[in-house]
């Protein structure tokens, strides 16, 4: 009986915990989330992809416009967080005016905020113009060096922005690593990484040679317009039946534009 009793009384055994669910997100500078270790696609295969960017379009462009290496500078530390569009519309002015590091000190700091002014963070932005330009006259005659650790020490630029300057400007195989490039790189599984320096790192390592002056621009227009943050273009995509991304639409067939491509890349190799 007693023994009955304190049976009864004894707790019924705990059910293991429901396992926790995680939101499936896509990988983002803020959310780096799950990513692969390798990337998922052979030598042959990444060749294949870049060669179908450079069928497609041979001489890709970035979309700042610029002057010179300094406004390219320039623009391009105004267009953390802003799109080139709008960076382009308040540099239109800026640069007729000021298109050397001293005619921008001598603009100052109050004027060059105005100018900019549409711009998200212009005050900071404004700052850090005005100061990389006193640096740049200061330490290099007025010129932008040519080289990464000095453009790193410029007030308001990182490695994304000298990345952009030493391919763009400079002819470096440089890969600068944006938030699009950064999603494409582990959305398709090319270059995984947790880090924007993982991704470049690994897109370093995935991209043949050949291709490695244009990559950047080729992974930053597809992924501005084609395999878009919140859903993929797949339809308009030149690479569908190469990519390997789980988020890839599933159709009965492969996209004309894919099929066009492949198809001259064919007639080209055998000519
Ligand atoms: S097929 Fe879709 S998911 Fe794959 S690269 Fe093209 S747009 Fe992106």
């Amino acid at each position: 009986m007693t023994q009955a009793k304190s049976s009864a009384k004894r707790k019924a055994p705990k059910r293991p915990a429901k396992e926790k669910q995680t939101k499936k997100t896509t990988p983002s500078v803020d959310n780096p989330g799950k990513v692969l270790k390798r990337s998922r696609y052979s030598k042959a295969e990444a060749f294949a992809i870049f060669k179908r960017f450079h069928a497609d379009n041979p001489e890709p462009e970035g979309e700042l416009d610029y002057v010179n290496a300094y406004t390219l500078l320039v623009a391009v530390v105004l267009s953390a967080q802003a799109t080139d569009v709008g960076v382009n519309r308040a540099t239109k002015n800026l640069f007729q005016i000021a298109d050397t590091p001293e005619k921008m000190v001598d603009l100052g700091e109050d004027r060059v905020r105005d100018e900019i002014r549409t711009i998200g963070l212009y005050k900071n932005k404004a700052k850090n113009v005005v100061l990389l330009s006193e640096q740049l006259i200061r330490d290099h005659k007025g010129d932008v060096p040519e080289d990464r650790e000095a453009l790193e020490k410029l007030p308001g630029v990182g490695r994304k922005t000298a990345n952009v300057v030493l391919n763009i400007f400079f002819g470096h195989p440089t890969i600068a690593v944006d938030t699009h490039l950064f999603r494409l790189g582990n959305r398709i599984g090319i270059a995984p990484g947790k880090t924007p320096l993982d991704v470049e790192k690994a897109m370093e390592k995935a991209v043949p040679k050949e291709f490695s002056l244009h990559a950047h621009h080729w992974l930053i227009l597809h992924g501005r317009y084609i395999c878009k943050a919140r859903k993929p273009e797949c339809r308009r995509c030149v690479i569908y039946d190469l990519c390997k991304s789980p988020e890839k639409e599933k159709f009965d067939a492969v996209p004309e534009i894919a099929l066009r491509t492949k198809a001259m890349i064919e007639r080209e190799s055998a000519a």
